[in-house]
């Protein structure tokens, strides 16, 4: 736990996940306010009370809670807080939207993974795994207010900007302290990690349909000229160095741009093939982020008339044009 111009407290909650926590933070400001909240599980719940009475506060005293986006680890626990503090919950719509299509963005899952080549096998392993963390590390949202674009969310002594930044999920959004300079980037920049471009499951169809890198990218230069000095993000420390943070996320995506490319100098390949090659060591869930990952590169690549692709029985083969 530390503290942010006073007012904003990280607490590190424990996911059953890879990147091992998430943060939530608690701003100390009228009213109190809790942004993101953990996976729904015993744990987490435990762990996030007794931080919170470290502060000297309780459940019933939280009376906002903001969520950066819809994935598990960051919206799980927020109905739960919720009921027992009559908390109300902003989201972005397109988040909520994604959260309450669940089911069917899983169907589409299908047809992405079937069209980019995925074996039968890892697709059911990805498919089930999905299914079973929504079942057990979340639970609905139940009412929600919208947040926009711009939002000014005001506190007794200060306010917080929302800042819609699409790329690792649609609808994510970032809230930014302009006094003290201060962003806290939900998933849309991690200490250490480049944030993965998720496939957005809505879009589908022939050929690299998702957009998501190339909107990640434009909403990381939608964010290159605000005054930061902290980032505190949506996992790990808190990043002190924003714009050498800027630039290792666009090196990261020249590097693999040039990476794929390059995979397709041997013949055609599948996305899945492709994936293969730049993480041979990813299983199940992390299969489907690698493969978010070449869709978007394989995307821009398209778009900059470098690569071609041809869909026979089914499945997409890329080559170099
Ligand atoms: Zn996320
Ligand atoms: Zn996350």
């Amino acid at each position: 736990m530390e503290e942010y111009a006073d007012k904003i407290l990280r607490i590190e909650l424990p996911v059953p996940f890879p990147v091992r926590t998430t943060n939530v933070y608690l701003v100390i400001d009228e009213p109190i306010t809790l942004i993101d909240a953990g996976v729904r599980t015993d744990l987490s719940f435990q762990v996030l009370e007794e931080a919170l009475r470290g502060f000297g506060y309780g459940f019933d005293d939280i009376q906002r809670i903001l969520i950066t986006h819809g994935h598990i680890d960051h919206y799980g626990q927020a109905g739960r807080i919720a009921l027992l503090s009559d908390a109300k919950i902003y989201i972005h719509e397109k988040e909520h939207r994604r959260i309450q299509s669940i089911g069917q963005l899983r169907g589409n899952l299908v047809s992405v993974f079937t069209q980019n080549g995925t074996p039968r096998g890892l697709l059911d392993e990805t498919i089930n795994y999905m299914k079973s963390a929504v079942q057990l590390l979340a639970e609905p949202l139940g009412e929600v207010r919208f947040l926009h674009d711009g939002d000014e969310i005001p506190f007794d002594g200060m306010v917080l900007r929302s800042i819609l930044c699409p790329g690792h999920s649609p609808g994510l959004t970032c809230f930014y302290l302009e006094r003290g300079g201060i962003l806290i980037s939900g998933d849309h920049l991690l200490n250490e990690i480049s944030p993965n471009p998720v496939i957005d499951l809505s879009q589908t169809g022939p050929g690299p349909q998702s957009t998501s890198l190339k909107e990640y990218l434009n909403s990381v230069k939608k964010i290159e000229n605000l005054s930061v000095s902290l980032v505190l993000p949506g996992h790990g420390e808190p990043i002190r160095d924003f714009r050498g943070a800027l630039r290792k996320i666009f090196h990261h995506h020249e590097e693999r741009l040039a990476m794929v490319l390059a995979s397709l100098s041997s013949g055609e390949r599948t996305a899945y093939e492709i994936s293969r090659e730049l993480f041979p060591d990813a299983k199940s869930f992390e299969v489907f982020l690698g493969l978010s990952e070449v869709l978007g590169h394989l995307r821009i690549l398209f778009d900059e008339g470098k690569i071609i692709f041809e869909t026979r029985g089914g499945v997409d083969y890329y080559s170099q044009n």
